[in-house]
């Protein structure tokens, strides 16, 4: 079968990922090396390793090498991979001084204990001998020290983000795949929504998140904690496996989500092959191979809530 491929670098502004055309090749050039490896048999559980991998590598994104700082100043990692055809979700939560957070969620795929937090996953990264890495980038320090520079102390004392900050940093990258054989998978990696409190978990290693089944599959960005209240990413997949269109499951979603003023958003495929993505935050970062041609959601007008390409 065709594969297909939908990737997202979340929903915040294009302005502090240096704009439009940058974030478009960005993203462009990982759906063609990702896409391109899928037609060459790559599995959907592989394939969403690797455009997770490229997409925490680009220091552009909210995931990986460029996370934000949380409110004491430290990357705290979260990523979850979800194989939709063994419907077996594994990740990490709050994992620090690793490269590649979705490494560890893939590795602990075919463990027994498959979601570790913050100083198991770190743990593991020691016994799996993956090399101590530091995810801060200047950028992201500028970013931090310019967002206490008046109330460093006290918010530095209270160790938590006022709620003004909430919107801080959204990012977050996502990928969901097709493959050859018609088996699905999804996967989420973050640094967070940054200046958060510490020991804060995000929706992006939960099924709220992140959630796929032999039918669909789903990837959401935006805050976490309307993510996990709408349970979104788990809701749309099951509502495809309870017969709804995928399309039809994410208008329903998202029309729910708009009625409690969230600020989110999700992209998602299915085993036809079709592809749709909701939003109810101004922005969503996407993009898509549909197996003749590329396209992504950059320019969405704000309230354009949804959309889809069928198979
Ligand atoms: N969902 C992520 C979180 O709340 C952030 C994001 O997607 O922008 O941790």
């Amino acid at each position: 079968m065709q594969p297909k491929l939908i990737i997202h670098g979340g929903a915040s502004s294009l302005d502090d990922k240096g704009g439009l055309a940058l974030v478009r090749q960005s993203l462009h050039q990982i759906v063609m090396e990702v896409y391109q490896a899928l037609n060459q048999d790559l599995t959907a559980v592989e394939a969403v390793r690797l455009g997770c991998e490229l997409l925490e590598n680009e220091p552009r994104f909210n995931a990986g090498t460029g996370s934000v700082l949380q409110s004491d100043g430290q990357v705290r990692m979260s990523a979850s991979l979800m194989d939709g055809q063994r419907q077996n979700f594994s990740g990490v939560i709050n994992v620090s001084r690793v490269k590649n957070p979705i490494h560890l969620a893939h590795f602990l795929q075919q463990e027994t204990d498959r979601i570790l937090s913050d100083y198991g996953a770190l743990e593991l990264a020691r016994e799996l001998q993956i090399p101590c890495y530091d995810p801060l980038t200047d950028f992201r320090i500028q970013e931090w020290l310019e967002e206490r520079k008046d109330n460093f102390q006290k918010k530095m004392a209270r160790l938590i983000a006022e709620p003004a900050d909430t919107e801080a940093r959204k990012g977050t990258i996502g990928v969901v795949a097709l493959d050859r054989e018609g088996r699905i998978a999804a996967g989420t990696s973050t640094g967070g929504k940054g200046l958060e409190r510490i020991g804060r978990v995000s929706d992006s290693a939960m099924p709220a998140g992140n959630y796929a089944t032999a039918q669909a599959g789903v990837s959401c960005t935006g805050v976490g904690e309307d993510i996990i209240n709408e349970c979104l990413a788990a809701k749309i997949v099951i509502r495809v496996g309870d017969g709804l269109s995928l399309q039809q499951a994410m208008t329903k979603s998202i029309t729910e989500a708009q009625a409690h003023s969230t600020d989110l958003a999700a992209i998602a495929l299915d085993q036809q092959g079709n592809l749709a993505w909701g939003k109810t935050c101004p922005v969503l970062l996407a993009a898509y191979h549909t197996g003749q041609s590329l396209g992504d959601t950059l320019e969405l007008a704000d309230d354009q809530a949804w959309g889809h390409v069928s198979a």
